[in-house]
């Protein structure tokens, strides 16, 4: 039998096949074999060389409105491969179409959001940072601060379950900086990612080493960048702590981003009843997140907090949504939920389930559920379930552990502080999403949760077919969150532009600084 196809690395401006055998990618609901990555025997350095000489000098040669338009080029050639992807997106992550345009389209229109954002700064090569002021007395001498882009890579690491917005959402602003990218995609995913870059790469619109990927194993990868490089990572805690204390990042002071893990609430406001239009938001909320790509999210609902009095009210409407849902092989159209990537994440969703179930109750199990057109020996698919932690304050794992499927865990409180103290127990999320038709308590328990959390999202009844979903990451709005969620920040329209930019003082007579 004959192996499945290689595919090649794009690096100093070449495709470039791995000298190993490869790691092969699977079809997580038939096991099929689908492709192979490697990048055995890559000339790392001189590729990054590459990217920073060739692809940065010509980047920076251009102006924010010239990247603007590149972007905009992007757009055209990824809406022309659309149905590529979704087909990749299918056979590779085992996502039902409204699930791949989650990551598809919202990888398309943060990349159309970045053009348009771009158009705005005109055509500059550097910015200005603020108003001059005078440094004495005398008015004569100034301070100017200015950003101008890195004069170096921007290394993109992602995780698997966004190969397509994990790659554009950090691109579209790195390359609107003037900043060359070279992307390494979770290896279980990477053939959506590979593809993406090849189309882009082949339509020519982008100037040569303003775009390069790796794929397969991250073994050297970080090893040849030099102090003007920056690293934009997503994925596990244990995984960024590595490159946290990586040589790159210690010693040559690479910038670095980390977006990691977090447990993310819900909350339903005091006041509310079980026949409350705010009751019902939470509910659907909680459902759509739990099952939106199989609960793979980092910004997934994984903690529901509820008044003590709605605990068993809440448990019967979420489990009754749940037991509608359909799991099994993405093709077919009668499957609301798909596949869990691998068999590795699989396992690992029974595992972290068997964690919190020692400090929990189940509510709803819909893991015995009938799979649709799968085999339950092969397919990763497995049905929501929803627990119970009626010991809200003794049941510490719900608090800590993040487990990447379709689990969550409602957690009765007593009143809004004590629901805010266990909220903060996550030491740090994503997102919290606030339920209610109070504006005023929405808006205390918004800013209360804002020192923890990157993003706090609010449902009210006025907002309810309007609102952007507690999930989903706006380009408008910053992602990522403080503590145990990484520390990072991205997106937020053009303050993502900040990571890959330096800030200079230009100290000089008011005559120099008016010429910048
Ligand atoms: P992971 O195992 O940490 O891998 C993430 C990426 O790091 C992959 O591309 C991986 O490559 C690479 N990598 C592994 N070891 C490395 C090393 N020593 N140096 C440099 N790169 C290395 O995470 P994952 O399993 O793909 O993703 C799941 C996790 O990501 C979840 O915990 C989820 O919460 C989190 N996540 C967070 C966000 C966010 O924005 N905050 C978004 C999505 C996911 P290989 O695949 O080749 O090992």
């Amino acid at each position: 039998m004959s192996l499945p196809e290689l595919l090649p690395n794009y690096l100093a401006g070449q495709w470039q096949h791995g000298t190993g055998a490869g790691v092969t990618l699977a079809d997580p609901v038939t096991g099929a074999s689908l492709v192979r990555v490697d990048a055995t025997g890559l000339d790392l350095r001189a590729g990054y060389r590459h990217a920073r000489e060739r692809g940065g000098a010509a980047l920076r040669a251009m102006t924010y409105a010239q990247r603007a338009a590149m972007l905009g080029a992007i757009v055209k050639v990824l809406q022309a491969h659309r149905d590529t992807y979704y087909e990749i997106a299918t056979a590779n992550s085992g996502t039902v179409r409204n699930d791949s345009a989650v990551d598809i389209d919202g990888a398309i229109y943060t990349v159309g959001v970045y053009a348009k954002l771009g158009e705005s700064l005109g055509d500059r090569h550097y910015l200005l940072d603020g108003d001059s002021v005078r440094l004495g007395k005398d008015p004569l001498f100034v301070s100017q601060h200015v950003r101008v882009p890195n004069r170096g890579v921007a290394l993109l690491i992602n995780a698997f379950n966004f190969p397509a917005w994990g790659l554009w959402e950090k691109a579209a602003p790195a390359l609107l900086s003037g900043v060359p990218v070279i992307v390494k995609p979770a290896t279980a995913t990477a053939w959506l990612t590979q593809r993406m870059v090849r189309d882009v790469i082949d339509a020519n619109v982008l100037p040569e080493g303003a775009l390069s990927i790796v794929c397969g194993s991250a073994a050297g990868l970080l090893d040849p960048l030099e102090p003007f490089d920056a690293i934009s990572f997503t994925g596990s805690a244990d995984t960024g702590a590595l490159i946290r204390s990586h040589d790159a990042v210690t010693r040559r002071s690479v910038r670095v981003n980390v977006e990691a893990d977090s447990v993310n609430s819900a909350l339903l406001l005091p006041g509310e009843g079980s026949d409350s239009e705010a009751f019902d938001l939470l509910v659907r909320e909680v459902v759509r997140e739990m099952t939106v790509k199989s609960g793979q999210k980092c910004t997934a609902i994984r903690r529901i907090f509820i008044p003590e009095s709605l605990y068993d009210a809440a448990a019967q409407a979420i489990g009754a949504k749940l037991g509608r849902v359909s799991v099994g092989n993405p093709r077919n159209d009668a499957v609301r939920m798909g596949a869990l990537v691998s068999r590795t994440q699989f396992d690992a969703v029974k595992t972290g389930l068997a964690h919190l179930r020692e400090q929990t109750e189940v509510l709803f199990d819909g893991s015995a559920t009938p799979l649709v057109d799968a085999d339950p020996s092969i397919a990763c698919c497995t049905g929501p379930t929803l627990l119970g932690a009626r010991d809200a304050d003794g049941a510490a794992r719900v608090h800590e552990t993040e487990v990447f499927g379709p689990v969550a865990t409602l957690v009765p409180y007593r009143d809004t502080a004590h629901a805010l103290a266990l909220i903060r127990r996550g030491e740090g999320s994503l997102v919290a999403s606030l339920y209610g038709s109070d504006t005023a308590a929405l808006a205390q328990a918004g800013v209360a949760l804002a020192d923890s959390h990157g993003r706090v999202h609010g449902v009210s009844p006025d907002v309810a077919s309007i609102h952007s979903g507690h999930g989903n990451v706006m380009p408008q709005s910053v992602h990522g969150g403080p503590g145990r969620a990484g520390g990072g920040e991205e997106l937020g329209g053009l303050r993502a532009l900040d990571f890959h930019h330096r800030r200079c003082a230009i100290q000089a007579s008011r005559a120099v600084t008016a010429l910048l």
